[in-house]
Parts: structure tokens; C-alpha cells; sequence
């Protein structure tokens, strides 16, 4: 087998595109302006690796019709697939008019795990999209064992889950979604300190397989080491802690949501009461209640849950209803909200 050094060697070897895609006139008939935008807000993006994403963007502003006529009309579709013609297409156009020169050179680094030498390069674009362009502090080698998807150590018990958990928690300083640090978007939005100290710290991440051999799933496990609350705990109404925006919340699980409203600049006043009553709402956004039922499955706080939805019916009041398990996910979190109270 030839040797090939992950750290050194360029994820997708050298590029020796054929200019001669540039003059393709099937793709010349509709390719516009805001086509060629495209590759520079690309190259911003990501570099060196911009003609990743190139024809999923082309796709995502050309009118379907126009691709799917141009696919019929094109000669060269029959030997490639379509995507890839676009491809191949964009990258000569760009080295031809010039646009390839701003693309910084790949840097020799120290991984910040291993301490070995890499090329920024190295790393291909699963993981650049996942860290951001400017944020490349780790080696390939290093980072497949921490942020792709079933990575992680097999043979933890639950004492270390549970540690691992807590102090994950403690970092974000928030409820941490499903399987945090596998999903695309979960290292962004961070500085990129936060996102070094982070990483460093996710090498001791356990598995999935790990944690739901132990405690079934992700929900249990975080439910084990005390960051969501359980119904049937008592007193786990959780220490006061304050949100980024000043705002004071009684769980990491209301918090999480305090922040979420705060990073997507959502006005809302916390503990509002309903008319008539001593009832206090989590949250206001807008005309709607928001409540993060905490503690449901435990009677008395269900029995509380149940009167204050009938005071909403009584009352045509809006109610919108978070419970722990919606913190696993922070898309469909922001998707629940923003559909119910905006
Ligand atoms: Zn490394």
C-alpha cells in the first residue's frame, strides 16, 4: 500500500482542473453574475475547499427547469454526472478570471491534541465545515476521533460518562444537544478559544454506543448526571443561574432556552403572570406563554402543568409548551418557537 502521510498531504490531492470546462456554452447560457458571486462568497468561506459547496449553492439560486433543460441539452451529462460538470465548470471559470488568487496558502501548524505538524489542507472538508476556515487547530487524525459521527472512547464506565456529561454541560453552560460535537453546526457560534478549549476537552468525549449501552440514551444519560430535570426526582428544581442576556433561571434547561431567544434577538419578559391568577409563565414572547415543563411526570407539578393550560383555554391565551426532550435539539427548538410565537 503507498504511504500517505493524513497530516501533510492535501485531503483531495492536487487540483489539475482542465481549463477547457470554462468554455462549456450550455452552462455560459444561463450561468449570471450572482453565479459568480457565488465562488467569491465561497472562497471567503471556505478557501481552498470552496468548490465543495459549489454546486450545491448553483442549485440553490438557478430555477430547477434550467438545470434540468441544460442536463438534457448538454452532451458532456452523459459522461459525468451533472453536479460535478457544474463543478469542474466553476473551478476553471474561476482560476481563469482570476478569482482563485485571493485563496490564502494552507499553513503548517501544531495539532493542539498530538502537538504533531500538519498542513491546514490536510483536513478535508467534512471537518473544515464543521470548525470553520479560520479555526484549523487540530489534525485530521485527531479531530475524525472527536467530531465525526459515531467517534468517541468504548470503554468508559458510567462514573466517567456522567463526569464527562457534567463538565460538558459546565463548559457550554447550557443543555448539550444530542450527541454534541457530531452534528455540523455544533462548534459554531463559538469563539475560537471557546472552540480550542472545547475540543481539547471532547477527547475524552464517550461514545453513543457507549452511553446508551449504560443509560439507553442521551436524554437518560443527561438525565442521570443531573443537567435535566426528572419528574420523578424531588427538589430538582435546580439552583438559580443567570442567562447571557442578565435574565435569572431556575435550570440549565431554562437557561438553554433564555439564550436561544437571546442569540435570535427574540424580545421576552421572564416570569409573567396570567390574568387572574398567582400562575406565573416561564416566558413571554410576544402575546404567547412559554413554559419549560421541567418536571413533568412528577403529580404535583403536573397537577400545576394542567391548571395553568386551563387558565390559557379559559383565558384564549397562547401557550407554548417546552419539555426536555425538545432541548436535544437546537433546530427544531428554534423551529418550535419560532413557529408558535413569531
Ligand atoms: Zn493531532
Amino acid at each position: 500500500m503507498e504511504y500517505r502521510d493524513e497530516r501533510l498531504e492535501s485531503a483531495y490531492g492536487e487540483d489539475k482542473i482542465d481549463l477547457s470546462f470554462a468554455n462549456n456554452k450550455y452552462i455560459l447560457k444561463w450561468w449570471s453574475k450572482t453565479h459568480d458571486e457565488l465562488i467569491f462568497t465561497l472562497i471567503q468561506k471556505l478557501q481552498w475547499h470552496w468548490f465543495c459547496e459549489i454546486h450545491q449553492k448553483v442549485e440553490d439560486i438557478t430555477p430547477k427547469e434550467v438545470i434540468k433543460n441544460w442536463v438534457k441539452e448538454d452532451p458532456i451529462c452523459k459522461e459525468y454526472v451533472w453536479y460535478n460538470v457544474i463543478a469542474y465548470f466553476a473551478e476553471a471559470r474561476a482560476k481563469i478570471k482570476g478569482m482563485t488568487k485571493d485563496i490564502r496558502k494552507p499553513k503548517r501548524k501544531k495539532c493542539g491534541i498530538c502537538q504533531q505538524d500538519f498542513n491546514e489542507d490536510s483536513l478535508g472538508y467534512p471537518l473544515v465545515i464543521r470548525l470553520g476556515i479560520d479555526d484549523l487547530d487540530f489534525c485530521a487524525p485527531c479531530l475524525k476521533n472527536i467530531i465525526y459521527p459515531n467517534s468517541g472512547i468504548d470503554d468508559y464506565d458510567e462514573k466517567k460518562i456522567i463526569k464527562y456529561l457534567k463538565e460538558l454541560a459546565n463548559i457550554l453552560q447550557r443543555v448539550p444537544t444530542q450527541g454534541f460535537g457530531e452534528r455540523i453546526g455544533d462548534l459554531h457560534g463559538f469563539t475560537k478559544k471557546e472552540k480550542f478549549e472545547l475540543i481539547t476537552f471532547m477527547k475524552n468525549k464517550p461514545s453513543i454506543t457507549r452511553i446508551k449501552y449504560f443509560f439507553g440514551s442521551w436524554f437518560k444519560a443527561l438525565i442521570a448526571a443531573g443537567i435535566l430535570e426528572d419528574g420523578t426526582r424531588k427538589n430538582s428544581r435546580g439552583i438559580q443561574c443567570l442567562a447571557k442576556d442578565g435574565d435569572v433561571c431556575y435550570s440549565l434547561g431554562e437557561k438553554t432556552i433564555d439564550d436561544l431567544l437571546y442569540s435570535l434577538k427574540i424580545k421576552h419578559k421572564k416570569e409573567c403572570y396570567y390574568p387572574e391568577s398567582n400562575y406565573r409563565s416561564d416566558f413571554l414572547v410576544n402575546d404567547v406563554h412559554i413554559e419549560y415543563f421541567g418536571l413533568a411526570g412528577n403529580k404535583e407539578y403536573d397537577k400545576k402543568t394542567k391548571e395553568k393550560i386551563k387558565l390559557c383555554k379559559m383565558h384564549g391565551l397562547k401557550l407554548l409548551a417546552i419539555y426536555p426532550k425538545d432541548l436535544l435539539s437546537y433546530n427544531k427548538l428554534k423551529e418550535k418557537i419560532t413557529e408558535a410565537a413569531l
